[in-house]
């Protein structure tokens, strides 16, 4: 493709934000490298969905990545529930006798409802959008300095050196672009453990239904309680039901360098011994070794900035997320959007212009993408009953997942790329004074 570009990004990480911002710059003619520590790309987890925000988003990136999401998606399997978030449940409800069909206490909808994808298809399908040699494997950043030439040299742990006008890290939670651009002894290179924990299971479909009735198995369900909550949806085209029990205590998480630990069917059933018989019943439904997610996120260490020279943060590395309003990879991706509009204007041309665009890129994403942090910590207390002002009054908990669902979901993606186009405006101008 032709380009007037005179410069080379490197992208730090080839998780979905790397991976869609590579997808969204290579069809906009501009030249990239992806360095990933990993042998291959890949995704650990399972189940992950996105907004009507995301789906727009990932349609302006590129259509192809919009294609791939459709063709690995899974949504609530009842026609009648195309547009439910999820049906929120009390799980804690004591009147329920045995397991099985149990009325909901209230519904969220939106335009897109609930649509799931098994983490590593959806990025299987979206390499085919990019050529094999766009990305280097088994590079692990661990450094970056300024070459004599001007250009940025990027240190490899492997001893290899590689070297570019612009450094994109997209390498997630524990970034080491981040701890490059502001040392490793800045609060923000330290994620904070939420003292929450998730479950992860997967259950065959038939057992499910069995268990808890067609309504509830086949359609995305949340189960909610005092310290827990239980979200469940189809995947793997209504095969599976996926199911995702958090908890919260005071404990520290015991290995700060692992984000997952093994764990035991009993270790689920004894934090939510308790509850209700279709949490108990589903979570009996699990394997007998499960894997617990710790959660972490950047709540308690904003980043100052995203950007610093011709270096900048998207995604996780700059905003990660607990995953209480499942919208923080939507978010990455709307980061991918403006990131390749804001290269893509015809006004960024060499070098020098890549720090007014990064500079706008702060400017525009920033504040939002800091609320959604802070707004997901707050929201998993209203799941288990226990945020201030609100408790266990599910209109207030209703009113509080509409009002800030409607933040992150009714949000105008055309604008978002405007007003970064404008901020760009700005800050070339001040570049050039
Ligand atoms: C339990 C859970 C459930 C979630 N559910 C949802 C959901 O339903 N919807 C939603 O929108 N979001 C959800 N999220 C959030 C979502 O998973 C993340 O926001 C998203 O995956 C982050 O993508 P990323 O590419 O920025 O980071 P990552 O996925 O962490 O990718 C980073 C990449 O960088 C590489 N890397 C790291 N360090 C280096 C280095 N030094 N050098 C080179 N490469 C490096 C890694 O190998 C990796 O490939 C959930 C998160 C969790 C924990």
């Amino acid at each position: 493709m032709a380009t007037n570009k005179n410069f080379e990004i490197a992208i730090v990480g080839g998780g979905i934000t790397g991976l869609t911002l590579a997808i969204a710059l290579y069809h906009r003619g501009i030249n990239i490298k992806i360095y990933e520590q990993a042998p291959k790309f890949g995704e650990i987890g399972a189940g992950i969905s996105f907004g009507p925000n995301a789906v727009a988003a990932m349609k302006k990136c590129h259509t192809g990545i919009y294609d791939s999401f459709e063709k690995v998606c899974t949504r609530n399997s009842w026609p009648s529930k195309s547009k439910v978030w999820f049906d929120y449940l009390n799980g804690y409800d004591k009147s329920l006798k045995q397991a099985g069909h149990q009325k909901a206490e209230f519904t969220i909808t939106n335009s897109v409802g609930q649509n799931g994808v098994h983490r590593a298809h959806f990025l299987d399908e979206m390499v085919k959008l990019v050529p094999e040699d766009i990305a280097r494997f088994g590079k692990r950043l661990r450094s970056i300095n300024e070459g004599s030439g001007g250009k940025l040299v990027m240190h490899f742990e492997d001893g290899s050196e590689a070297q570019a006008d612009a450094v994109i890290g997209s390498d997630g939670i524990k970034s080491t672009v981040r701890k490059v651009m502001f040392g490793v002894d800045h609060p923000c290179a330290h994620p904070s453990y939420t003292h929450k924990y998730a479950y992860r299971g997967l259950v065959p479909m038939e057992q499910a239904v069995e268990a808890i009735g067609e309504e509830r198995a086949k359609n995305s369900c949340m189960h909610m309680g005092p310290g827990g909550h239980v979200l469940t949806f189809p995947v793997n085209h209504g095969q599976i039901l996926n199911i995702v029990a958090f908890h919260t205590n005071k404990d520290d998480w015991p290995d700060y360098q692992r984000l997952t630990r093994p764990v035991k069917r009993e270790d689920a059933l004894s934090d939510f011994s308790g509850y209700g018989p279709n949490v108990i019943q589903l979570l009996k439904l699990t394997k007998p070794d499960l894997d617990c997610w710790a959660i972490f996120d950047l709540g308690d260490n904003p980043v100052p900035r995203f950007n610093k020279g011709r270096v900048v943060i998207v995604g996780d590395a700059a905003h990660a997320t607990s995953p209480h309003h499942g919208a923080g990879a939507g978010f990455c991706i709307e980061d991918s959007l403006v990131m390749a509009t804001l290269l893509q204007d015809e006004r960024v041309k060499s070098p020098k212009d890549l720090e007014a665009a990064f500079t706008a890129f702060d400017a525009n994403r920033r504040e939002r993408s800091q609320w959604l942090v802070q707004s997901s910590r707050f929201i998993s207390d209203c799941y288990e009953w226990q945020a201030p002002g609100v408790g266990d009054d599910f209109k207030k908990i209703e009113h509080e997942i509409n009002t800030r669902n409607g933040i992150i979901t009714e949000f105008d993606i055309e604008k978002m790329c405007s007003d970064a186009t404008e901020e760009l405006t700005k800050t070339l101008r001040q570049s050039n004074l």
